[in-house]
């Protein structure tokens, strides 16, 4: 089997119908960038830039994250690179910030509620961003979006800091993407409205699962209700796919969920254009979508999108689509 993957490391990924399908890979440092090009990853899909701002007793400098993000884009080789913004809080501190402590840090001021709050913190990033954005293809994306009003405020401070640099005749790339994580329940249900003012959205699973089921991603004693394949989970996915589709946008996921090799198949049926997971797991989902026809899958969305329980979709998932 291994030798088959490797076979299909600089293969593009497509569906046993034609059908290509971006595979992109979750960093979290610029060391990682070599494990994603190893696995014949077609991009970046998650760029967790938390890490450079933990482990240590201060912020990153925007010299350093400049660096940190020039590095990445470059080694990448002009391949699609999406970049999250600062997604610090729930089980991620930085004790340096002091930031009070609260009953529910999963529910609490993480990412971008802090990034709009501590705006000094967020500037310093989107300026290096946009500095390192003439070296490849990159995307920005936002984390933790609730509402339409945090997404247009986080564009307005990036369309600032874009303009200053401009006006002290820095270049900056014209062709940057701008997405968000569709990872709470309101931004999923409203995704037909977000879709009209994002360049694209990436479903983080792990984080909307737990708010979907309001079961903690950490706490093993209700492990039983995190359910990536429950209807209720497949349904908020496929009408996030749909609403990007209908505004001519794409749509990828960033949770473990992309890598699952029984998830893959529904993914696939659903639409969904880009998969990010982590780069071991990239060779073996190409593996197994060359083997897969997209329209044929298609097909049972309905069916599969008006079951009743995980179980009942684990059981059709297994018996019909696993080649
Ligand atoms: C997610 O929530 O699915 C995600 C990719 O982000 P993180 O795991 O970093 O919260
Ligand atoms: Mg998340």
């Amino acid at each position: 089997q291994k030798a088959e993957w490797a076979k299909l490391k600089n293969e593009k990924t497509v569906s046993s119908d034609n059908q290509h399908i971006e595979l992109a890979a979750n960093i979290g440092t610029p060391e990682d960038v070599k494990g994603v090009l190893e696995n014949g990853g077609e991009g970046v899909g998650l760029y967790r830039t938390e890490f450079l701002y933990m482990g240590r007793d201060q912020l990153p400098t925007e010299e350093e994250q400049f660096e940190a993000y020039k590095t990445v884009l470059e080694h990448m080789e002009g391949k699609p690179v999406v970049v999250r913004t600062l997604d610090i809080g729930g089980d991620k501190e930085l004790p340096y910030l002091n930031l009070p402590k609260e009953m529910n840090p999963f529910l609490g001021f993480r990412a971008i509620r802090l990034c709009l709050e501590e705006q000094d913190i967020f500037r310093t990033q989107l300026r290096a961003l946009l500095r390192a954005s003439t070296y490849g293809n990159l995307k920005i994306m936002f984390p933790m979006i609730a509402t339409l009003n945090e997404f247009r405020e986080a564009k307005t401070i990036l369309e600032e800091e874009k303009q200053k640099l401009i006006a002290n005749g820095i270049s900056v790339s014209d062709s940057i993407e701008l997405g968000i994580m569709v990872e709470i329940p309101s931004t999923a249900i409203l995704a037909d409205q977000f879709a009209k003012e994002v360049d694209f959205f990436s479903i983080g699973t792990n984080d909307l699962i737990q708010y979907t089921m309001a079961a903690d991603r950490m706490n093993e004693r209700v492990s039983y209700l995190y359910q990536p394949y429950s209807p209720s989970i497949l349904r908020l996915v496929s009408m996030v796919i749909d609403a990007a589709h209908k505004e001519g946008k794409w749509a990828g996921m960033c949770g473990e969920m992309a890598g699952d090799p029984i998830a893959i198949p529904i993914l696939l049926g659903l639409g969904l254009d880009e998969f990010s997971m982590s780069a071991t797991s990239i060779l073996p989902a190409r593996s197994q979508i060359k083997k897969l026809s997209k329209a044929e899958i298609a097909g049972y969305k309905e069916k599969i999108l008006s079951m009743s329980t995980t179980e009942e979709v684990v059981e059709f998932v297994n018996a019909n689509l696993m080649k």
